[in-house]
């Protein structure tokens, strides 16, 4: 028995579902496979991140209907300051300072926990009629033809429909089946994720602090005292922390994390994820595109990687819209392009900048480090270079699409 739908989404994560509702906003009937148990996915642990998510992400979440069950979760960022220092330094001077006056419009960015973020996608996608969820299922094969692809499920079901969404993450089967290939690098780097709690109040203030190792960031979160770390470490040294006892891992911690926030406590447990630079060389297949993690995997320092997946959601839809009111096959190689084409260099800058910074920063040659304070130096003294960096954060450069232009009704 063939299932028939409009589009098929592969992988219900955070870009699978943003997608999904995207899609059915400009009435299209939408099936998502997923091969985790979807209550699992709200647990707690599933998934330890916080993503500090751009202003165009929030206009994207609004437009969904979404925001609202997120606001009161989210965390406004009021400041960010970077340092650059060694691990032992007694003080670590701030180099670089965006605030509030450095901003076109405030707030920049959000914190947001993804447990959150996957519980309000998810509540929408149960309420939008026009989208079914296929979960847990794995996608075992898909088929290319003229007209439809066909997807098939591991209980041998078959769904078909004009176009198939890859939002199957890093390690995308249907990226690999299709034959596309992907260019980058491991980083030889785990970034440790954990929830802190501290004496003193935050502030709204993330701060990012290069350590020779790796970056080493602290977020805050919607409670004054509560922070999300992303301790990025070598990934022996990160395998060897994450087998550790309660008491060498804290002890490790705080030597990085530093007295400035008060005394600080663990909460919950730690996750390590391996850090790679991934990027697929062409975004788009018979009756197949890539989005989010399955076209594009960066370094975490900048908190980019959700919403460059959010991005590469909106554009698509513009792009099935517009291909819809031609009266065009939406599914076909060349509608396929015009996606790629808006999507792929926005990506691929975004990933440029990610390697040269962490490239620059996770180093401790003595000379290397003058010039990067200097350089760091200049962006703290000229508005004109904050005001881009702030414009960066806030993800409001480039072509926008429709979803993330919508004015923010707060
Ligand atoms: C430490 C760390 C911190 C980060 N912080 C930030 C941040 O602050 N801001 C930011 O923007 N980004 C951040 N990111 C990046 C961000 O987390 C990812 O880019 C994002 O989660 C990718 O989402 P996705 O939906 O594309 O992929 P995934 O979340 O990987 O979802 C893929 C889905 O596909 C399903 N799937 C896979 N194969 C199949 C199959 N064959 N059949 C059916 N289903 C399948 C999986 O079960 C999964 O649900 C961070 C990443 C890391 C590692």
């Amino acid at each position: 028995m063939e299932i028939k739908t409009d589009v098929i989404i592969v992988g219900g994560g955070l870009v699978g579902l943003a997608s999904a509702l995207g899609l059915a906003q400009i009435g299209l009937k939408v099936a998502i496979v997923d091969v985790q148990v979807v209550d699992e996915t709200l647990l707690p642990e599933f998934d330890g991140r916080a993503s500090a998510l751009s202003k165009t992400s929030r206009t994207m979440f609004e437009a969904l209907g979404v925001w609202k069950d997120l606001e009161q979760h989210a965390q406004p960022i009021s400041k960010i300051i970077v340092t650059d220092s060694e691990l032992g330094d007694a003080v670590r001077p701030v180099f670089l300072n965006f605030d509030q006056r450095d901003g076109q419009q405030f707030p920049a960015a959000y914190m947001l926990e993804n447990r959150f973020t996957r519980q309000a996608l998810l509540g929408q996608v149960k309420k939008t009629q026009n989208i079914t969820f296929f979960a847990p299922h794995k996608v075992i094969d898909m088929a290319a033809g003229v007209h439809f692809a066909q997807v098939k499920l591991d209980d041998d079901r078959v769904l078909s429909a004009p176009l198939v969404v890859a939002a199957d993450g890093r390690n995308s089967f249907l990226r690999r089946q299709a034959g596309l290939k992907t260019v980058g690098w491991d980083y030889n780097q785990n970034g440790i994720v954990a929830t802190i709690e501290h004496q003193h109040p935050h502030n709204g203030v993330a701060e990012e602090h290069f350590l020779p190792v790796g970056p080493f960031a602290i977020l805050p979160l919607k409670q004054p005292c509560r922070s999300s770390l992303v301790w990025t470490e070598r990934s022996d040294v990160a395998t060897d922390l994450m087998s550790a006892g309660d008491d060498r891992f804290d002890y490790e911690l705080k030597r990085r994390f530093g007295d400035h926030l008060g005394k600080i406590r663990r909460i919950g447990p730690r996750w390590s994820y391996p850090l790679s630079l991934q990027l697929a060389v062409d975004y788009v297949a018979p009756r197949l595109v890539l989005v989010g993690d399955a076209a594009h995997v960066v370094h975490p320092l900048a908190g980019l990687g959700l919403n460059l997946g959010l991005r590469d959601a909106a554009a698509l839809v513009d792009v099935i819209a517009d291909a819809l009111h031609l009266g065009l096959d939406f599914g076909t190689v060349d509608v396929g392009e015009n996606y790629q084409a808006w999507r792929r260099f926005d990506n691929l800058t975004a990933a440029f900048m990610m390697e040269a910074l962490n490239r620059l920063f996770s180093n401790s040659s003595p000379g290397l480090r003058q010039i990067r304070d200097m350089g760091l130096g200049l962006v703290e003294n000229s508005a004109m270079a904050k005001r881009f960096f702030m414009k960066e954060a806030a993800g409001a450069t480039g072509n926008l699409p429709k979803l993330m232009r919508s004015p923010i009704s707060t």
